[in-house]
């Protein structure tokens, strides 16, 4: 048999009935399977648009959970991907070096805040958050600390959903009542806003220091415990604070990295640099999985054994089998020269005007709360997400992707939505939920 023509892109079709015979053996994310409606059967991606087994184009509104910020099949991160698949899928990590991690590495410390110089790499994000947390840890003891090991968290956090990841989200809306027992104690507080509350902040680190590793934060924007946003000034009063105090501080910018906030990192809003820093979702241009958590080198010195007296130090103990993977860091390279040679952080600070604009109509609805944007980030706040079924079929009926949970609506789209692509998204999202409004304020008032 003839090899296929490598260069020409290939799609593939599945047979008709690949929905219907895979859908009972697969378990869905956050889903009751009782009698969960039958998902979206999406066989391509193109652009901004989902396209459906059907030839139904849809609008992706949420850029698969924030990734694909440059769109879909990017015909520059995929060739990326295909030459480095013809030249060396993976290998691993430990004790090898590979041209595309360490270009990767190097960029990273030259484009991140400040001197956040030395990248771990890692598989999701939820294991950069669980290696940020160790590193914190393992620090405090590397400098004699044993029993710094609890975190300062703040309410609505979100920081994945594995076991150290989970503990440190928010412990009301997070998983924390599925899971009493097995989950670890650590501090939630309120993000503090007011000088009194900056007070009462850093009097409670100070109380506390003894048995604290860190403060965990996602920057500006809190993403899936409820799209909550902070001021640039609290932000850097929680750093301040941090410092003075000299507790490391752990910015989790999985969510808002790369532009989506409007700047390329959360944390250039305040001008700040965190001690330690996680990446994801957006890091492979929404490709393959990838995260990496990058710290200072007042952090990464206290792992050095020069640092302590001799068998004292103890190196990281981390490790991911598919650590530094060089298809993902391939795409990752790949997305970064989009993001050198493409307009893609003005896209997203502009497009906060014409999300606000767009998604104003929105906020004299019954039911509706609040509408508020930031960068690439739309967010419209219910009272109550009911009929969430039907608001999630009528969004598709109408031509876009969006998947509200909690109490919001909200849209991110590709960073690189056309203008007449993004008034498209926005008229059919306020469309549908001018529909849904009235469809749920007439079921309240027969009740
Ligand atoms: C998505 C997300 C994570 C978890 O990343 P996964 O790749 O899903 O494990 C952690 N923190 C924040 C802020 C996120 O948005």
């Amino acid at each position: 048999m003839p090899r296929d023509d490598a260069t020409k892109p290939r799609r593939t079709y599945p047979t008709p009935d690949w929905q219907r015979r895979g859908a009972d053996c697969v378990w869905l994310p956050y889903t009751q399977m009782q009698n969960a409606p039958t998902p979206l059967p999406v066989v391509a991606t193109e652009d901004v648009y989902l396209i459906t087994d059907d030839g139904r184009r849809l609008i992706d509104g949420m850029a698969s959970w924030w990734t694909a910020c440059h769109g879909y099949n990017h015909p520059h991160i995929r060739q990326a991907v295909e030459s480095q698949l013809a030249q060396m899928p993976h290998v691993m990590f430990g004790g090898i070096h590979h041209p595309q991690a360490l270009r990767l590495a190097e960029r990273l410390a030259e484009l991140t805040p400040g001197d956040l110089h030395y990248s771990f790499f890692s598989d999701s994000g939820s294991v950069a958050v669980e290696v940020a947390l160790k590193i914190a840890v393992q620090y405090e003891r590397n400098r004699g600390h044993v029993g710094r090991v609890k975190f300062v968290t703040f309410r609505d956090a979100y920081h994945g959903d594995t076991l150290g990841a989970m503990s440190v989200c928010d412990p009301v809306d997070g998983m924390h009542a599925n899971f009493r027992g097995y989950l670890l104690d650590h501090y939630s507080l309120p993000i503090p806003k007011s000088p009194v509350e900056q007070l009462a902040f850093e009097h409670f680190l100070l109380e506390h220091r003894r048995e604290l590793a860190g403060v965990i934060i996602e920057p500006m924007v809190q993403g899936a415990g409820g799209m909550k946003f902070h001021s640039a000034q609290t932000l850097a009063a929680i750093r301040a604070t941090c410092e003075r105090l000299d507790i490391l501080l752990i910015a989790d910018e999985i969510a808002t990295g790369f532009g989506r906030t409007g700047r390329l990192f959360a944390c250039d809003h305040a001008d700040i640099v965190p001690d330690i820093l996680c990446l994801g979702k957006a890091l492979t241009g929404g490709t393959l999985s990838m995260a990496v958590t990058q710290v200072r080198p007042l952090v990464f010195k206290a792992f050095l054994s020069s640092s302590g007296p001799p068998g004292k130090i103890q190196p990281l103990m981390h490790g991911p089998t598919f650590m530094g993977n060089p298809l993902a860091c391939a795409a990752a390279n790949a997305s970064l020269d989009l993001f050198e040679s493409e307009p893609r952080v003005q896209q997203a600070s502009g497009m906060e005007a014409v999300l606000t604009n767009g998604l104003e109509p929105c906020r004299n609805l019954p039911g509706i709360l609040d509408v508020r944007c930031r960068g690439a980030i739309g967010v419209i706040q219910v009272s109550q997400l009911k009929e969430l079924n039907w608001l999630r079929q009528r969004f598709i009926d109408n031509g876009i992707w969006l998947r509200p949970f909690g109490d919001i609506i909200y849209v991110t789209p590709p960073l690189s939505i056309s203008p007449a692509q993004l008034e498209q998204l926005l008229t059919a999202t306020v469309k549908t939920v001018r529909e849904w409004c009235e469809r749920v304020s007439v079921a309240s008032d027969g009740d």
